[in-house]
């Protein structure tokens, strides 16, 4: 039978047998890691996209 690697090109690293995942471990983690950053990022452009439009309703709203 042939060995699984991880889907990884940059990995290839031959994963255990009967290894459920197409990614190691190691990349597992990594994957994990990048979308909790993705999450940050996404909520910092939201946060930065509602600053910006409270800024112009704030500037458009007429003063009494
Ligand atoms: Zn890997």
């Amino acid at each position: 039978m042939k060995e699984k690697k991880c889907k990884n090109n940059k990995c290839m690293r031959v994963l255990p047998k009967g290894y459920k995942f197409d990614y190691c471990e190691n990349c597992r983690n990594e994957q994990a890691k990048n979308v909790k950053n993705a999450g940050k990022g996404l909520l910092g452009i939201v946060g930065l996209v509602g600053g910006i439009a409270i800024a112009i309703i704030t500037k458009k709203a007429p003063k009494a």
